[in-house]
């Protein structure tokens, strides 16, 4: 477990502002701040795992979810393709713990 929130816990607790684009009761999509993409999203689940490394088998059924999530949520931004990204620790280049992926479109 995480000694803090992560600043996504905080964007999911509306701590913290973001521009959110779908939220139901398992994650939601923000744009992220630093667009790489014309269209630049995180699926985040509200759930607050750290990495893939810390999946469990009950994380199942919310990883799959988000998979599903994704070319809904394309195509509600008028994509015909897109590329999808999840950086896996310090040396996978990820910089917030919290599990995301991250969706870009041009
Ligand atoms: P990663 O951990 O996958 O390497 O990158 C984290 C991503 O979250 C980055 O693309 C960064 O721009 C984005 N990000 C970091 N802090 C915030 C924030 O407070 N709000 C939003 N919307 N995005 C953020």
């Amino acid at each position: 477990m995480q000694s803090e929130p992560s600043i996504f816990t905080r964007i999911i607790n509306k701590e913290i502002p973001a521009d959110v684009v779908y939220e139901d009761d398992k994650c939601i999509v923000i744009k992220d701040i630093n667009p790489r993409a014309r269209v630049h999203l995180l699926i985040i689940p509200k759930k607050p795992i750290a990495t893939l490394f810390d999946l469990k088998p009950e994380d199942k059924d919310l990883m799959g979810h988000m998979m599903l999530l994704l070319p809904q949520i394309a195509q509600a931004q008028n994509l015909d393709g897109f590329k999808t990204q999840i950086h896996t620790g310090e040396s996978g280049g990820q910089e917030v713990f919290h599990i995301h992926i991250h969706l870009l479109g041009n």
